[in-house]
């Protein structure tokens, strides 16, 4: 049976360069993958960033309100009309932006498409509150896979402190994505305890 596997990590855990290498490793085995990630992140607009560099379109973009089953189904008809080949893996990026009933229909891709889905995604917001899409993976994923990265101090980073200019700020909404003003650092509970003068959520 194929299953969902969730892979999360703080930011900057290197997610994005992990799901490019996983999608060659299949390619390079004459394999087909579909690339896809929710349309609310515009960082990149539709495509893949890795911050080693390495750049990739995606394939589709899932809007809040899309049936993701339907989406994935539609791509991998289009896919076998075009090459003849199936799909081989579904790769999805930045997942915690998808809804719970999407997360849903990842879950139902692999179990009752067959295909295997490798979602990428942070586990939780700055105020260290899951994102729905990330709850709804630690409660369905098959198999659940922490990609690691290195506080300031030395010790693994769980958290992602948001930044706006140089200074640390704890509350606001939970979406913001990354740009000029808002930026975000991972770091350790010891070091998020003491930017945040012990405040969780
Ligand atoms: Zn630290």
């Amino acid at each position: 049976m194929a299953k969902l596997y969730f892979r999360y990590g703080a930011m900057n855990s290197g997610k994005s360069t992990a799901l490019l290498q996983a999608a060659y490793n299949y390619e390079e085995r004459g394999q087909r993958v579909l690339l896809a990630k929710p349309r609310v992140d515009t960082k990149g607009d539709d495509a893949i960033v890795s911050r080693l560099g390495v750049t990739r379109p995606v394939d589709v973009t899932f809007a809040p309100d899309d049936d993701v089953r339907e989406v994935f189904c539609r791509s991998r008809e289009r896919v076998r009309a075009e090459t003849g080949t199936d799909l081989s893996c579904l790769l999805v990026d930045e997942v915690q932006f998808l809804t719970p009933v999407q997360v849903d229909d990842l879950l139902r891709i692999a179990v009752l498409e067959g295909v295997p889905v490798l979602a990428y995604g942070i586990r939780t917001d700055f105020r260290t509150i899951a994102f729905p899409g990330s709850r709804r993976l630690l409660e369905v994923a098959h198999s659940l896979e922490e990609l690691k990265t290195i506080c300031r101090c030395g010790r693994k980073a769980v958290f992602n402190a948001r930044k706006v200019g140089d200074r640390f700020v704890f509350d606001g909404d939970q979406v913001a994505i990354d740009g000029r003003e808002v930026t975000y650092e991972s770091l350790c509970g010891a070091c998020y305890l003491a930017e945040s003068d012990g405040r969780l959520a």
